[in-house]
């Protein structure tokens, strides 16, 4: 995958995407097996948004059976199954333990009945039913857990991926297939005669130019910053603008405090649905789920997101402890909810829409990571709807997703997660990788690890530095930037 862009200025394409994450790089891949042209731009780093900001996981959500929302859990269920099968070695199943205590809102009897519908939304074809454990077998596998009022819990799968990762190999796959996809470009002006757009103005944030991108249809796939590239085309043209409630998610990365499982519990400030997983070296936990006003690019976990995802990792694991020094790096997100007027954040829909605004404008908002692919096959079909023709098939239910990292060799910067000298160069020479941030956070993943220090990240820069020699000094920048956000990531750390 090379950024190109003489041939993105030269072409006219069937469809330019605007926008790199998972949603965008999956209509690009979809696109371009159905024998589209297809161009993708993304303004920052692909995933760099909402997809490198998730819970990394590709399930049911078994929470939204509360907001009897049981077409979406139905249909994320079946996508669970579909990803597991086109991406084997991405998409891994996940052992979880829902411990229930007296006095917690949601007793026993009632998980137990939800998990019973879950089984059965998705057809019974998980990894495995549910089942129900005493006290002391829960304790037996999970010995940390408080013990105090516990009634017992239950185990049920669901699955983990890297969400950057995932999105970086769908949009290689797609390039592999013809798509031209390109970061750093930002899309500033939508070009159009008689409500009908004929090019994007992009400006490239690497080298300071403008050009402009030609095609027949574009979509609007920019997640959180969605109302503002619909907002592009001259007022009044016809067509619905897609309207958002952001909320943002925090989650915190503690030393490891599982065995073996993924913990889902009720929180005991209020009652929401919290996550502990289990994620490299590391424990992750999540999420916060807050409204949200500010800049998109801007957003960052704060020390009183911080202590309240603490509180109730020590109510549960009184043993652990864990204070603010211990915590080894946040990261936060923004939902792109559609707007609603759902008393809660939390209560929110986790729905999507794909709204049409003038002749070729396709807008895709909300939905979430595990649904991807099919909003990406509704949203391809849209756009030949929006072209007049009939779609072609859509193939990615069955096309397997291809593994494209490189044979180990070098020496090994991390263990956990495994990385060698080569996924770096591979990065920057293949994987359109040019700050130290990209690799460290969306090639490799090795940011949200005990691997995520200024120590590694020096020794990225140099690695970075021998495969393209005339980018010293951006590299350099890069890692000062990356230094400087690590430190930023700690919030309250003393
Ligand atoms: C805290 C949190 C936890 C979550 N957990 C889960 C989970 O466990 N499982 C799950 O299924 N879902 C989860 N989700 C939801 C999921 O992450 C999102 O639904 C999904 O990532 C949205 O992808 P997207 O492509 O729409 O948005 P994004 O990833 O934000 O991509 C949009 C891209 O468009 C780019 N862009 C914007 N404007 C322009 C422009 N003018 N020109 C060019 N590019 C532009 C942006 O830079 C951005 O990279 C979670 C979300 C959050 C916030």
């Amino acid at each position: 995958m090379h950024r190109n862009l003489p041939a993105l200025a030269d072409g006219v394409f069937d469809l330019l995407i605007i926008g790199g994450g998972i949603f965008g790089a999956g209509i690009a891949r979809d696109a371009a097996l159905r024998g589209l042209r297809v161009a993708l731009v993304e303004q920052y780093d692909f995933a760099s948004g909402t997809s490198s900001r998730s819970s990394k996981l590709i399930h049911g959500g078994f929470r939204y059976l509360e907001q009897r929302a049981f077409s979406l859990v139905a249909e994320s269920t079946r996508e669970r199954r579909i990803l597991q099968d086109i991406a084997p070695h991405r998409v891994r199943p996940l052992p979880f333990l829902l411990p229930v205590y007296r006095g917690d809102p949601r007793p026993l009897w009632l998980m137990r009945l939800g998990m019973t519908l879950y089984d059965v939304l998705a057809l019974y074809r998980n990894t495995a039913a549910h089942r129900k454990f005493s006290p002391a077998r829960t304790l037996a596998m999970e010995p940390g857990l408080d013990p105090k009022n516990l009634r017992g819990a239950i185990r049920f799968y669901d699955c983990q991926e890297d969400d950057a990762r995932f999105c970086i190999d769908n949009l290689l796959h797609a390039s592999e297939l013809g798509a031209l996809c390109a970061n750093y470009c930002e899309v500033t002006g939508l070009a159009a005669k008689d409500g009908r757009i004929v090019s994007a103005t992009v400006t490239d944030r690497l080298g300071a130019g403008s050009f402009d991108i030609r095609a027949r249809a574009f979509i609007n796939a920019a997640g959180p910053w969605v109302e503002q590239v619909a907002g592009l085309l001259t007022p009044g043209t016809p067509g619905e603008i897609p309207r958002l409630s952001p909320t943002k998610g925090v989650h915190i990365l503690l030393p490891r405090l599982t065995q073996t499982h993924g913990i889902f519990f009720q929180g005991r400030r209020d009652g929401r649905m919290l996550f502990i997983l289990p994620w490299n070296d590391c424990t992750m936990v999540g999420t916060t789920d807050t409204d949200f006003k500010g800049d998109p690019a801007d957003v960052r976990a704060d020390a009183s997101d911080v202590e309240y995802l603490l509180a109730e990792v020590r109510a549960l694991f009184p043993s652990s402890n864990f204070t603010a020094s211990d915590v080894i790096t946040t990261f936060a997100g923004i939902r792109p909810l559609l707007k609603s007027d759902a008393s809660t954040p939390t209560a929110r829909s986790r729905e999507h829409s794909i709204l049409r605004r003038g002749e070729n404008l396709l807008s895709v908002a909300g939905g979430k990571y595990t649904t991807y692919r099919l909003i990406a096959e509704q949203v391809v079909d849209a756009a030949y709807d929006v072209r007049g023709s009939r779609p072609a098939e859509c193939r990615t239910a069955r096309t397997p997703l291809p593994n494209h990292r490189p044979a180990p060799a070098g020496d090994r910067i991390a263990e956990i997660p495994d990385v060698y000298v080569s996924d770096v160069t591979y990065a920057v020479r293949e994987e359109m990788a040019t700050t130290v941030e990209d690799v460290m956070r969306r090639r490799t993943g090795m940011a949200l690890s005990r691997s995520g220090s200024p120590a590694t990240a020096e020794r990225v820069a140099h690695i970075m530095t021998n495969a393209t020699p005339q980018d010293a000094e951006r590299i350099d920048a890069s890692l000062r930037a990356y230094i400087e956000e690590w430190g930023q990531s700690r919030p309250g750390r003393s």
